[in-house]
C-alpha cells in the first residue's frame, strides 16, 4: 500500500485550474511606459527616498532606504528618469508613497559583482538579504533579513522551504522549481547557514511531481537537503500547516515558527537570497502567474517591480470576453482589483481574471449552523461564531473565538452554503480588537 502523503487536518479541496498556465516556461514581461515603485512593499516601516524628479536611475540602484529594522529597501527596477514622487493607490487601495519611472528605450542590463558564497557569514548572509530588499514572496512580504535574525533562546535546526503552492490557478513557483531546481538548493543551503540549521526541507505537494524530482535531482549530493511530498489540499502552504505536516511540531497560537525551531521560507525568496549572494542582484523583479479564464494566453512572466497589471494583461493576450473578477494574488487570500492599474509589488504571485462561471455571486444569508466552517478550520476555531460576535459588536468574544489567530485563509468561506464572508467578519474584529487594546 503506498504511505499516505504528509499534511493537516482540516482544509478544503478547491478547484484548481493550474494546468492553464503550469506548462508555460517563464517569459520576460514587456517593459511599460512607467513604472510605479511603492515605498513600501512589505510588512513594516516605510523607506525614504533617496531620489528627486529628474533623477538618472540604473537597473537594481537604491531608490528607497530602510530606516527601521523592520522594513526592507526599494530599489528601480529599470534604467530611466524619475518623473515623480507621489500618493499612489497600491493593490489593497491604500495611498502609498511612490517613485514613478519613465523608463528608458535602451534598457542597460543589470551588472552586479560575482562574489563566492561559500564563506559568507551569518551577519553577512543577513546583511545581503537586507541590502538586497528581500521579502517573503509568497505574499505577505515579511523583510526577510528579520526572519534570519531569530531569538537567540530559540535556535533553528530547521529551513522548509515552501514549494506548495496550494493556492488555485498559481503556478510561478512550480515553474521556477522546474527551471531552476540547482538556484533554488543554493539558496536553501544559504538560508540554511543564515540561520544555523543543520536539516532543510523542499515541500512539494503531489500534483507538482515533476517539479519534485527536478529537486531531488538538484540536491542529490546534499545529505543535509530533502524533498518531502505534500496531500494536495488548501491551505497546505500555510506556515503552522506546512510546519506540522512535515514535522509533526505545532506552533502555538499567537507564535512564530521559530518558537519551535523552523524558518519557513518562500520558493522565489530563497532564489532571490542565491542571486543577492552571489551576484549583489536586489529583488527589483519576480515571476508572476498572469491566468485565469478570463485572459487569452495565461502564462509565467518574470515582471519588473512596478509594472501596471494592464501590461500583464497584454502580454497575456488581453481580457476574453468581459471578466467579472480581477484579483491580485490567487483567488483564496488575493485581493480585487476595481481596474488593471495597481502595480506589480515583491509579493505579487499573480494575475487572476475570473469569468462569470467561476464566481460564485451567492448572497450572504443567515447561519444555517452546519458547522462546516468550524469542519475546515486549519486552526480549529469557530468562524461562525466570530462572525456572530463581530455582527453583535462583541469584541471580547470575538477575540475568545479566536479571530486575533486567524490567519485568513478563506477555507470557512469557500464552504459556507450561507455565502457567509467570514474574513471580512475576522478582518473588522482583528481591527476593532486592536483599537480596544490601544486604548
Ligand atoms: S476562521 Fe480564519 S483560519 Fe479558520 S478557516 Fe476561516 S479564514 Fe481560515
Ligand atoms: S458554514 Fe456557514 S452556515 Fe454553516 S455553520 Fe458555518 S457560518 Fe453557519
Amino acid at each position: 500500500m503506498a504511505a499516505e502523503l504528509k499534511t493537516f487536518k482540516g482544509g478544503i479541496h478547491p478547484p484548481y485550474n493550474k494546468e492553464l498556465s503550469s506548462g508555460k516556461a517563464i517569459a520576460e514581461a514587456p517593459i511599460p511606459d512607467e513604472l510605479i515603485i511603492p515605498l513600501q512593499q512589505h510588512i513594516g516601516a516605510p523607506c525614504a527616498p533617496l531620489v528627486s524628479p529628474g533623477d538618472k536611475v540604473k537597473v537594481g540602484q537604491k531608490i528607497g532606504e530602510a530606516e527601521a529594522f523592520v522594513s526592507a529597501p526599494v530599489h528601480a527596477s529599470v534604467s530611466g528618469t524619475v518623473k515623480s514622487i507621489e500618493e499612489v493607490a497600491n493593490f489593497t487601495g491604500a495611498m502609498v508613497k511612490s517613485v514613478i519611472i519613465t523608463p528608458d528605450p535602451q534598457q542597460e542590463a543589470f551588472s552586479g559583482t560575482p562574489r563566492d558564497t561559500e564563506n559568507l557569514s551569518q551577519e553577512e548572509l543577513r546583511g545581503i538579504a537586507r541590502e538586497a530588499g528581500l521579502v517573503g514572496m509568497g505574499g505577505a512580504a515579511f523583510p526577510t533579513h528579520v526572519k534570519l535574525t531569530p531569538p537567540k533562546e530559540k535556535p533553528v535546526d530547521l529551513v522548509i522551504i515552501n514549494g506548495c503552492e496550494c493556492e488555485p490557478f498559481l503556478t510561478c513557483d512550480h515553474r521556477l522549481m522546474l527551471e531552476r531546481p540547482e538556484d533554488l538548493v543554493k539558496g536553501l543551503k544559504l538560508l540554511m547557514r543564515a540561520v544555523g540549521a543543520e536539516k532543510g526541507i523542499i515541500g512539494v505537494e503531489a500534483n507538482k511531481m515533476d517539479a519534485a524530482d527536478a529537486l531531488r535531482s538538484a540536491s542529490a549530493s546534499e545529505p543535509s537537503v530533502s524533498v518531502e511530498i505534500l496531500e494536495v489540499k488548501y491551505p497546505e502552504g500555510a506556515e503552522k500547516m506546512l510546519i506540522f505536516a512535515l514535522t509533526g511540531r505545532k506552533v502555538p497560537p499567537g507564535k512564530l515558527p521559530s518558537e519551535v525551531g523552523c524558518l519557513v521560507q518562500n520558493v522565489g525568496t530563497a532564489i532571490a537570497l542565491h542571486e543577492a549572494a552571489s551576484t549583489g542582484k536586489p529583488l527589483y523583479e519576480r515571476v508572476v502567474t498572469v491566468t485565469g479564464p478570463g485572459v487569452k494566453n495565461p502564462g509565467n512572466f518574470l515582471t519588473r517591480i512596478g509594472t501596471p497589471i494592464s501590461t500583464l494583461i497584454d502580454a497575456a493576450g488581453g481580457f476574453v470576453g468581459s471578466p467579472t473578477k480581477l484579483i491580485m494574488g490567487g483567488p483564496m487570500t488575493g485581493w480585487a482589483q476595481p481596474d488593471a492599474g495597481a502595480a506589480v509589488v515583491k509579493g505579487t504571485s499573480g494575475v487572476v481574471v475570473l469569468t462569470s462561471d467561476l464566481v460564485d455571486l451567492g448572497e450572504e444569508s443567515e447561519c444555517v449552523r452546519c458547522s462546516k466552517c468550524v469542519d475546515v478550520c486549519p486552526m480549529f476555531l469557530m468562524p461562525n461564531f466570530i462572525v456572530q460576535a463581530t455582527k453583535r459588536a462583541q469584541w471580547d468574544k470575538a477575540e475568545m473565538w479566536g479571530a486575533l489567530d486567524c490567519f485568513e485563509c478563506g477555507c470557512c468561506s469557500f464552504t459556507c452554503p450561507a455565502y457567509i464572508p467570514h474574513v471580512d467578519y475576522v478582518r473588522k474584529a482583528k481591527a476593532e480588537i486592536a483599537a480596544l487594546k490601544k486604548k
